[in-house]
């Protein structure tokens, strides 16, 4: 916490003037610590009398830490089929648990979708955990969340992960709640510390301008989600073999006060990007909506699909489904071409993981040729016509 030594304190207001977060305030010629401090430091750093100072207080280490082990993968089904991202966490789930050599775990709620277990099995799973019930047929923040934690509860995973998709999102901040646990949301690196096995949970923070480690070493479980298309699935291995353990389910954890009247999927059509081998992406550069024409003609040669930074978006040129990005989607396709985009950081964040990155921008300095494979400086509405010939006139 942060302390004011009323002895020291002259009231000057430099603290004041300092805190980025307006958290501090003078009263009656002493410096008063309001609700929106976030503990930076930065007026303890300004303070010219040492009246301020930063109490770090010890957490509790929680006392039965050493009974939680094991990683357990949240594994999402919807609409009839397993969403991708439960084997690409599977994946990492792995590499976490042999590095702590402990077995994996997957959990599956649903109704009658028990034949998906080998398939997590072949994933990488030592363990697969079925919650099988009409009643989690259709997903339901609720008996999905008393589920989950009462599984935690039993089995006591050290590691807990899950997608950051819109179903992971809604109901994981619960679950770590009944648990009593941290959650770190969005992680886009996990690795295990090397001295104590704790779990290093790296996201973008501060508008994706630095990357935070945050470790959640005193109590048990370390929860995180990651975003689809950020970590790598295995193979399929069919020769594993792992067990299934069948969820007992009780009446209180199944009662649940939402009513799904219908469930819709989205027509995706043109816009899934996180699906597509090869994305031409268009930027600022393409200078107004009508630019994306080119975009369109270039990614309809190539059998692509068309994807855009935040700078069009908000611009109205292109709707949000189809923007790449820290606040769009995280992509990994074969090839992703970007045209007049710049490469801020906020957008590499979503399309770094590309195999291949090709860059057509007129500023040879721009930070998009620091992530590129292939770059062309020149002026798109040139390159662009003369890339779909040369296509044309190869096929
Ligand atoms: C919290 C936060 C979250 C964000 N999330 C995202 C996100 O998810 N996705 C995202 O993309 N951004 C995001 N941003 C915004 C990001 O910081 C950038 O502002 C944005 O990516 C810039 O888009 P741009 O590259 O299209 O535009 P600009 O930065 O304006 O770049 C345009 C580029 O086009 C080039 N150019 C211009 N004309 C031509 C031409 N004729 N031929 C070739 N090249 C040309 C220029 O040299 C320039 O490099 C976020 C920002 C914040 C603060």
């Amino acid at each position: 916490m942060l302390k004011v030594n009323k002895e020291l304190c002259i009231g000057c207001g430099i603290c004041e003037d300092n805190c980025p977060f307006g958290a501090i305030s003078i009263e009656d010629g002493l410096a008063v610590v309001g609700d929106s401090c976030t503990l930076c430091g930065a007026c303890v750093e300004s303070c010219e009398v040492q009246a301020l100072s930063l109490e770090v207080q010890n957490k509790q280490v929680q006392e039965d830490l050493a009974d939680w082990k094991g990683v357990l993968v949240f594994c999402e089904y919807r609409h009839g089929e397993l969403a991708p991202v439960s084997l690409e966490l599977l994946g990492i789930g792995r590499q976490l648990a042999d590095r702590r050599g402990v077995l994996l775990s997957a959990l599956l709620l649903g109704h009658e979708t028990a034949e998906t277990a080998q398939l997590l099995i072949g994933h990488g799973a030592d363990v697969v955990y079925l919650a099988q019930h009409e009643a989690l047929g259709e997903f339901r923040d609720d008996s999905y969340s008393q589920v989950t934690a009462d599984v935690i509860r039993q089995y006591r995973p050290e590691i807990v992960l899950a997608g950051a998709t819109a179903i992971g999102r809604s109901f994981i901040p619960c679950v770590a709640t009944l648990v009593n646990a941290g959650l770190t949301a969005d992680c886009t690196k996990l690795e295990i510390r090397e001295q104590d096995g704790a779990l290093l949970q790296t996201r973008p923070a501060f508008g994706g301008n630095i990357m935070a480690t945050i470790v959640c070493e005193s109590t048990r479980p370390q929860m995180a989600t990651v975003r689809p298309k950020v970590m790598k699935q295995l193979p399929f291995d069919g020769a594993r073999t792992g067990t299934v353990v069948d969820v007992v389910l009780t009446e209180k954890q199944l009662h649940s006060r939402v009513q799904v009247v219908e469930s819709v999927v989205e027509e995706a059509g043109n816009v899934n990007i996180q699906e597509a081998d090869i994305l031409v992406s268009g930027g600022r550069g393409l200078e107004n909506a009508k630019g994306f024409e080119l975009i369109r003609a270039l990614a309809d040669t190539m059998g692509a699909k068309v994807s855009a930074s935040r700078a069009v978006v908000d611009a109205g040129w292109i709707p949000y489904p189809h923007q790449v990005g820290q606040t769009g989607k995280t992509v990994a396709p074969k090839l992703y071409i970007a045209c007049g985009i710049s490469g801020a950081v906020q957008h590499v964040a979503g399309m770094q993981s590309a195999e291949t990155i090709v860059a057509i921008n007129r500023d040879a300095h721009a930070s998009i040729f620091n992530v590129a494979d292939f770059g062309i400086v020149g002026d798109l509405f040139e390159i662009i016509p003369k890339l779909i010939k040369k296509i044309e006139e190869r096929r």
